[in-house]
């Protein structure tokens, strides 16, 4: 298809007036696309040659709308770091509508009825982390909004220190947030509760349409949602860094990128969030606060759903994580059989990795090649012996498995490459001097993570200690 034969529709503009506010796009001046992407390119149907043209970056720069497209912002609320904020809402976002069953999102194009004191912007920074991190994303199995395109401009903002304007066209399956509901339950219009629910489930579980109990039921799809998308985010290492009940996805993806990071060493405290003094986003503490924002669901959505009963449902969560988390784990160890003992297995290693301060990633890697000759592992250590004691109750449990494909699945299960702070950092860095070809080959990269890219191979080590636990602001 050409862009000019895509046709966006806008239902949530069906719903009452309060729920947004329309809004036109503010371009940057002198636009020029960073990057394109195919893969997200053709989920909406758009021929590959369409992301190269000039119309295409008027597009996403807001400048040129296209068939149907009535661009809106979306009012939320909040608990932010634990405070409730009583409006929040898309501050520098704007909907374009839906096409092909995606939400499609301009990120950073100018201010909006919600943008507070903000500008309405993004940076060139924060624009490359959250583009190339959510094809990761989607790479590594998780459940996460995609990204279309990046275009940069010469356009100045003003952060810590003036920065280029930059703009990434997002797509989600659905942009309400947990906060969206709160908005309604705090200002007391609970009407619009229902209004709100009704749109979700017609546009996020289709399935419940007809039944009786179906805002009950919504409810428990999000509650088993959000459990599945933290023991995906725990067992490959992913500190999202911003939990705030506003960047909670209705549909369990993960949305707003942020100070993220992934673990280098396995560290439960590690703390990507610069400002997070307290670690109440550390990365262990991911399931706990997930669960709490979905207790601040649950009381938004009480007026529609007893108490008693979203309760209940909320006390399947920690099951529901912990049966994901060790069906994952039990992934990336290669073992295909259920044994009791699996999760002590799991534990076991946790704290080897911990203690001995080995790179997340590069150790399942390494292990994904393990046939018995433990050197590349023992390498990977100062001290051998707990990874020894380890991989002595390792052989004792693969002897109960018959998988001879055991390698080559746990070679599509762990990834070589995850983008880590540093690796983005270089990216950033020479974007910002006008060199986009490393965000163009982070995106290969980040599009095929378990593939070998030999002249990536220094990103597939451990991280340099130098680079080691980067933190990062909230600012972007
Ligand atoms: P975030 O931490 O990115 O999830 O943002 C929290 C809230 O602040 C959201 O309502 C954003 O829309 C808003 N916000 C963040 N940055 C800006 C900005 N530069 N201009 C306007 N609003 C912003
Ligand atoms: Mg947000």
């Amino acid at each position: 298809m050409k862009l000019n034969e895509l046709i966006f529709n806008a239902s949530y503009l069906e719903l009452d007036p309060i729920f947004y506010n329309k809004t036109t796009p503010l371009p940057l001046q002198k636009p020029y696309l960073i990057s394109g992407n195919l893969e997200a390119a053709k989920l909406i149907g758009l021929d590959a040659g369409e992301t190269q043209t000039e119309e295409f970056i008027d597009f996403v720069n807001g400048k040129v709308l296209l068939k149907g497209s009535q661009p809106f912002s979306m009012c939320y609320a909040g608990h932010q770091f634990g405070h409730f904020v009583p409006r929040l809402g898309d501050g520098r976002a704007i909907n374009l509508g839906e096409t092909q069953g995606w939400n499609l999102q301009l990120k950073g194009a100018g201010p909006t009825l919600y943008s507070r004191q903000g500008d309405g912007r993004a940076v060139t920074r924060s624009s490359i982390r959250e583009y190339l991190m959510s094809e990761a994303m989607h790479a590594l199995g998780i459940p996460t909004t995609r990204a279309l395109a990046l275009i940069g401009s010469d356009e100045r903002v003003a952060r810590e220190r003036w920065e280029k304007g930059a703009i990434v066209l997002r797509m989600s399956p659905s942009w309400v947030r947990f906060g969206t509901f709160e908005y309604f339950y705090y200002t007391d219009q609970h009407d619009k509760l229902e209004e709100l629910a009704d749109y979700v489930i017609a546009q996020s579980f289709t399935h419940l349409k007809d039944k009786e109990d179906a805002y009950f039921l919504m409810y428990e799809e999000v509650v088993k949602g959000t459990a599945e998308l933290l023991a995906h985010w725990q067992s490959v290492g992913f500190n999202h860094g911003v939990m705030n009940t506003d960047n909670m996805s209705i549909a369990s993806v993960t949305i707003d990128y942020g100070p993220y990071a992934f673990l280098d060493a396995y560290d439960f405290n590690y703390i990507c969030n610069h400002t997070d003094q307290e670690g109440r986003y550390s990365f262990g503490n991911q399931p706990p606060v997930a669960y709490w924002n979905l207790s601040m669901l649950a009381r938004a959505l009480s007026p529609i759903i007893s108490i008693e009963r979203t309760e209940k449902s909320l006390e399947s969560f920690g099951e529901l994580f912990s049966q994901k988390y060790l069906e994952l784990m039990r992934a990336k160890l290669g073992l295909k059989k259920k044994h009791s003992n699996d999760l002590a297995l799991v534990k076991h290693l946790l704290g080897v990795l911990g203690s001995q301060d080995l790179d997340y990633t590069a150790f399942f890697r390494t292990l994904s090649h393990y046939t018995g000759n433990t050197e590349a592992l023992l390498e990977l250590c100062s001290l051998q012996t707990p990874l020894n004691e380890w991989l002595d109750d390792y052989d004792k449990r693969l002897k109960e498995e018959s998988d001879t494909d055991r390698n080559t699945n746990m070679l599509r299960t762990n990834p070589k490459y995850i983008l880590k702070n540093y690796i983005l950092q270089e990216a950033i860095e020479k974007a910002e001097n006008g060199d986009n070809t490393l965000v163009n080959s982070l995106l290969e990269l980040a599009q095929n993570p378990y593939d070998e890219h030999l002249e990536f191979e220094r990103y597939a080590k451990s991280t340099p200690s130098s680079y080691q636990n980067l933190k990062l602001s909230c600012s972007s």
